[in-house]
């Protein structure tokens, strides 16, 4: 029998990770995602990888975000010359992600080696470099979604769009081995059915195992008209109490959806603010790819846009304002009200936000809204549970914005869309789940035995199961 080795996102949520190796010695490994969060948790990306690198025969990737994809440039700095599957979609995005994940490795190396020189040791090596992220994108394969691909011998992957971002994936994996055949399906991260743009995850019905994610499988998502009604108030006070809005947000999926239900609100005028900037490059350019596939997009949104004449995003929301050079985005610190400020990272550990919220967290008048999950360890986890002064570029900074967190707005599926994603399974295949806090499995795990009758595993870090 096959086996598969559960060597990430196990009982957590960032560094996505399994590897399938047949008894033929054919060697597949399932996503390659960086661990992100807490510096001690970071710290696991530069370990020695779990397997030879150059062992693998192939690499299978649901989706772009780093926590699933970020330790790709690692895998080829380690040697892996092998193919990197993935839908076309993924693979442009890809280009954006694991390119700037490579530039922030090289800023924070050398910075950090800069300090260390003050103190007389030795300079660090980033995690990787921009060549290496190079070379990692020179291995991609665009595969279409429902179209069976042989990754390596003795192995079939077909990919169903899982309606999380652009280009995300439900892997289903046929493994041959010894005359057996097992069916492997990985749900990667599946959509918020609410959510806009991307269409519903695609329900499958055989499977002999299944891994599902579940970072919200303790909660149901609020109703979107709720949520947007939220979001339309908190913009309507942040208006009248003379202050911005700033929004961290991840740049492929949570950017666009806002974009998209900000645009809304311009067009039904609820929407009092004077300017919209987009401060991230990255979105910026996600943007265009999001563009070309518009063909993806959910139907309904489609003919949304068409019946408002609108084919790019400038025409659905026109004081959007885009700001990818820096002096621009500088030029935005001067701004003390009637500007919606959305930039990366989402959880705020990082990028162009970091910057807007020195600006803006210590004035009462501003508002924070945080759309999207806060990992344990990250400054947007530490505003969200209410700390009273929080570090931000060295500096300390009194927490007195109004913080707003909206669930809403996940491109998580919740516990009930988990639920109604995984009971289309016939004769109930092996289940386990992954990428979820532990409690927040222990939820879900009771949800699935009470309502579906249905037993799941929740697995241990390295534990290995026969497939
Ligand atoms: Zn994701």
């Amino acid at each position: 029998m096959a086996l598969l080795t559960f060597i990430g996102a196990i009982q957590q949520v960032t560094g996505s990770c399994y590897l399938i190796e047949t008894r033929d010695g054919t060697k597949v490994l399932l996503e390659c995602g960086m661990r992100q969060g807490r510096r001690e948790d970071e710290a696991h990306n530069s370990e020695a990888f779990a397997f030879d690198p150059l062992s693998l025969d192939a690499v299978v990737l649901s989706h772009a975000h780093i926590d699933h994809s970020g330790l790709l440039p690692r895998l080829a700095a380690k040697g892996y010359r092998g193919p990197i599957f993935a839908t076309s979609a993924t693979c442009e995005l890809l280009e954006l992600m694991l390119m700037d994940a490579a530039h922030i490795q090289e800023k924070d190396a050398e910075w950090e080696s800069r300090w260390r020189a003050r103190l007389g040791k030795p300079a660090v090596k980033p995690l990787y470099t921009a060549v290496d992220a190079e070379r990692a994108l020179g291995l991609r394969r665009a595969v279409e979604y429902g179209e069976p691909m042989e990754v390596a011998r003795g192995v079939t992957v077909t990919f169903h769009d899982a309606g999380h971002i652009l280009g995300s994936a439900i892997v289903e994996m046929e493994v041959h081995d010894h005359n057996l055949t097992r069916r492997l399906v990985f749900s990667g991260d599946l959509g918020n059915t609410c959510s806009p743009l991307m269409r519903d995850p695609t329900p499958l019905s055989e499977a002999d195992v299944v891994l599902m994610e579940s970072t919200y499988g303790d909660r149901d998502h609020r109703c979107t008209p709720d949520t947007l009604d939220e979001l339309a108030e908190i913009l309507a006070q942040a208006q009248r109490d003379g202050g911005n809005v700033l929004i961290p947000a991840f740049s492929v999926g949570r950017t666009q959806d806002l974009l998209f239900y900000l645009g809304q609100f311009y067009q039904q005028g609820r929407l009092p603010q004077q300017a919209v900037f987009l401060d991230s490059p990255m979105a910026i350019k996600a943007n265009a790819i999001y563009q070309r596939f518009h063909e993806h997009f959910d139907p309904k949104d489609r003919e949304l846009l068409r019946q408002n004449g609108v084919s790019r995003i400038e025409d659905w929301l026109p004081i959007l304002r885009c700001t990818p050079e820096p002096e621009d985005s500088m030029a935005i610190n001067r701004i003390e009200s009637g500007a919606i400020i959305i930039a990366g990272s989402g959880m705020c550990n990082g990028g162009r936000i970091v910057h807007h919220l020195k600006h803006n967290l210590w004035r009462k008048e501003c508002h924070i809204v945080f759309p999207g999950f806060q990992a344990r360890g990250t400054l947007g986890r530490a505003i969200v549970d209410g700390a009273p002064t929080v570090r931000v570029l060295r500096q300390r900074v009194a927490v007195k914005a109004q913080v707003h967190t909206l669930g809403g707005f996940s491109a998580h599926a919740g516990q009930s869309q988990l639920l109604d994603w995984v009971k289309h399974f016939d004769h109930r295949p092996e289940l386990y789940l992954v990428h979820g806090e532990v409690e927040k499995m222990k939820v879900l795990q009771q949800a699935l035995h009470d309502r579906l009758q249905w037993t799941a595993n929740i697995p241990e870090p390295g534990e290995q199961i026969a497939l």
